[in-house]
């Protein structure tokens, strides 16, 4: 569904993805793990168009997503990606902050995109916190809303970065259940994790990125007891 091919990635002179390649097969679950700066975010901005490549290609369902020409509003109409920090609209409420791409970007009407949030929100218990206005939330209820937002333009796939790293530990369960569901649902995402136990559990397939490219990758079973590489074998032994 999502094919990265030799990626080149440049800020400047500085190299950070240097012919990364990698897949995402439907409802699959790929994790994205590796030392802090190796790329990951970078890699998922780049597929979600929010930064250009020097280098490669990136596909989605076949059809080129990278380079000139592309049509980038519409290629964030079909992945969707939820950030560290939740930024959620503070002056909008939960209901309208889910609602508001669906409305102006894929023209759903009001009452209609309205229902399906709430039904969205009911999934995540949220449904009563839809006329609140996200200070009066949780981290994790924000961060499981913009979560949420994200589903409500129904993408091919879902990109996560790091989603929990900014939440008390009490509230890193809750956002990661939701993540859970989705994949039991057959949502495909592909995400940045620092949570090892989490990627152990619910990945189909685990990337280990350093030096720019997908290092080692692999079904989690294997990466995490007998990785192939020393270097990923080095950094799960730090990490763990
Ligand atoms: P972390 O695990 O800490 O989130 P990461 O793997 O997500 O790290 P990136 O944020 O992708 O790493 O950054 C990769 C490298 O690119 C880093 O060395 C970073 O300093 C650099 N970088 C990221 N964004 C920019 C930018 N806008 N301009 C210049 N350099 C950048
Ligand atoms: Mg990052």
């Amino acid at each position: 569904l999502v094919e990265v091919r030799d990626v080149v990635k440049r800020y400047g002179p500085f190299e950070v993805l240097k012919g990364l390649s990698l897949e995402v097969e439907p409802h699959q679950v790929v994790c994205l793990i590796g030392p802090s700066g190796c790329g990951k975010s970078t890699l998922l901005r780049c597929i979600n168009g929010l930064e250009p490549i020097q280098g490669g290609e990136i596909r989605l369902h076949g059809d080129r997503v990278s380079g000139p020409g592309v049509d980038v509003n519409a290629l964030r109409r079909d992945v969707g990606i939820v950030f560290q920090s939740f930024n959620l609209f503070p002056h909008m409420t939960v209901l309208e902050n889910v609602t508001l791409a669906p409305i102006r970007v894929r023209g759903v009407p009001k009452a209609e995109a309205e229902e399906r949030a709430m039904t969205l929100l009911g999934r995540i218990g949220l449904d009563h916190k839809a006329r609140e206005y996200p200070d009066r939330l949780s981290g994790g209820q924000q961060q499981r809303v913009a979560i949420v937002r994200a589903l409500a333009m129904e993408p091919m796939v879902l990109l996560l970065d790091e989603i929990t790293s900014a939440l008390d530990p009490e509230l890193v369960a809750e956002v990661l259940n939701i993540v859970r569901d989705l994949a039991t649902d057959g949502m495909t995402m592909l995400l940045a994790t620092h949570e090892m136990g989490f990627a152990r559990e619910v990945a189909s397939k685990i990337c280990f990125l350093e030096g720019g490219v997908v290092h080692e990758e692999g079904p989690p079973e294997r990466i995490f007891k007998e990785p192939a590489s020393e270097r990923t074998r080095a950094f799960l032994k730090r990490i763990i």
